[in-house]
C-alpha cells in the first residue's frame, strides 16, 4: 500500500494534521529528514477529507524501516508510559497504568 517515488518512500498517512506535524517534528529530532505533503487540509471544520487529501509522511527510502519504528511508538497508545500518580488517600505512588490506589482504593484527583 506504500508508495514509492524517487529515493522517497511514504510511511504515514494520517487524518489529523497535527500528529503530521507532530511526527515531523520527533523525526527531525532523530535526524531522519522528513516531508510532508498535503500539511494544509481544505474543506470545513469537522468534515472528514478524503483519503487523497490526508497528510502523508515521506522520508528518505533509507530511513523509512527506522521511521516506521519510531511511528510506531508514538502512535501505539500504550507504548507512552503513563504518569504516575501520588494517592490522596494514603500517599502512596501509584503508577500511571492504575486507575486506582492499590493500598487504599482511592482514585486520583
Ligand atoms: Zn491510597
Amino acid at each position: 500500500m506504500d508508495k514509492t517515488e524517487g529515493n522517497l518512500e511514504r510511511v504515514l498517512t494520517v487524518a489529523d494534521p497535527l500528529i503530521a506535524g507532530h511526527l515531523e517534528s520527533i523525526l527531525s529530532e532523530r535526524g531522519i529528514h522528513c516531508h510532508v505533503r498535503n500539511r494544509h487540509l481544505v474543506g470545513g471544520a469537522g468534515e472528514i477529507p478524503p483519503l487523497e487529501a490526508w497528510p502523508e509522511i515521506w522520508v528518505d527510502a533509507e530511513d523509512a524501516a527506522a521511521a516506521r519504528r519510531l511511528i510506531d511508538e508514538v502512535l501505539e497508545p500504550t507504548g507512552a508510559a503513563a504518569e504516575s500518580w501520588v494517592c490522596r488517600g494514603c500517599g502512596e505512588t501509584i503508577e500511571g497504568q492504575f486507575a486506582q490506589c492499590w493500598r487504599c482504593g482511592e482514585y486520583p484527583d
